[in-house]
């Protein structure tokens, strides 16, 4: 891959671009002029909040809560981040999480990636969290909530950000768990916006929560579900016709299925995309052979998010740097991205037209 380190400051690019080394002859200094990825305003739309803790907060939680880790130090539990698929990830993920106990440690957790996103030029974001992985631990609904909703409300104003929260369900566990959990969030009906299903996707097809995602709707949740990243391209469609989603998480496979592709592109469901996530998972051998470029060039409305950076070598920033990279992504191609983000939000058209216009204020400048 190229390496975007070759990054160069320029007197003469504008505000919204910056000079870098021509990767085809690294003699010739600063003659490419590029988007500034990191400068770029974004939005985030694929990000589990429980996947952005950091080792340095998970030993500072457990010292906080007298837990013992499976680790010597920060160095050791980082190291211990290499993946065979999506199963080995979760089991870590999981055990990770045992760390998060009370309002405290989730509001910490929630200011510290508002920190890292604003840094990487994110103005809006949509937050997943999993009830499951922590009221099946004993943690109150309540408390879960009151963390999230106060780091998320001191975060923005502090950073000038905004944000939803999204609720997802873990499709490895039965669908009246998921029932329980939907009736068990009712109180907090105003602080979450749409519903989503994450955790294993091989065997656990989105038809599995058919009556979860009715009973959602109804209530007047919007609905996301991941799908299409290890399980088979019917799996996005039974998400779309079954479960009633606004966008796909993931959905890399689509390419398999010409047809879904085309009513896709049709429809403008947005897939939200993760390619450092799908490199670290082995869903794909090499970002260069990520199908992110051709599903751009397909027409399809596709975004670039971090999924869960703490674990997959990067956020927002570096996964948009490293995709241009290895990808050879243009600047029109870039601004595409950051521009479907926008459409694909839950943000209202008002907003969006604010959040556009920084984007096309950027690329003036
Ligand atoms: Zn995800």
């Amino acid at each position: 891959m190229p390496d975007p380190g070759m990054i160069v400051k320029s007197r003469t690019a504008g505000r919204g671009r910056i000079a870098r080394n021509d990767p085809d002859d690294p003699t010739v200094r600063a003659s490419i002029e590029m988007i500034d990825v990191l400068a770029l305003p974004k939005t985030e739309l694929h990000l589990h909040i429980e996947g952005t803790l950091e080792p340095e907060l998970m030993f500072a939680l457990a010292t906080r809560h007298g837990i013992a880790l499976p680790y010597a130090d920060v160095d050791a539990a980082r190291r211990a981040y290499v993946f065979d698929d999506l199963q080995s990830f979760l089991d870590l993920y999981y055990a990770g999480c045992s760390v998060l106990r009370d309002a405290e440690d989730f509001y910490d957790l929630t200011r510290a990636y508002f920190d890292r996103a604003a840094a990487d030029g994110v103005r809006h974001t949509e937050i997943f969290f999993d009830p499951q992985t922590h009221t099946d631990r004993g943690v109150p609904f309540a408390a879960l909530m009151d963390g999230l909703t106060s780091g998320l409300g001191d975060g923005g104003q502090a950073l000038g950000m905004t944000s939803r929260l999204i609720m997802c369900f873990l499709r490895h566990l039965s669908a009246d768990a998921a029932m329980v959990t939907l009736e068990a969030s009712l109180p907090f009906r105003d602080s979450i916006v749409a519903v989503g299903l994450d955790s294993s996707e091989a065997g656990h097809p989105p038809s599995k929560f058919t009556a979860v995602f009715d009973r959602a709707r109804a209530e007047g949740f919007l609905a996301v579900a991941h799908a299409g990243e290890e399980g088979p391209p019917e799996y996005i469609r039974e998400a779309v016709d079954r479960l009633g989603v606004a966008r796909i998480d993931h959905g890399v496979r689509i390419l398999e299925d010409p047809d879904l592709v085309e009513r896709f592109v049709a429809e403008q469901i947005p897939l939200t995309v993760c390619p450092l996530s799908n490199v670290k998972l082995r869903v794909v051998p090499t970002l260069a052979d990520h199908p992110l470029k051709r599903m751009l060039e397909a027409g399809l409305r596709v975004t670039i998010n971090s999924d869960d950076p703490a674990y997959f070598g990067g956020y927002i920033g570096e996964n948009y740097a490293a995709s241009v990279a290895a990808l050879g992504l243009s600047d029109d191609q870039v601004l595409t991205l950051a521009r479907n983000s926008v459409l694909a939000s839950f943000l209202d058209t008002r907003d969006q037209q604010r959040h556009l216009a920084a984007i096309d204020e950027f690329d003036a400048s």
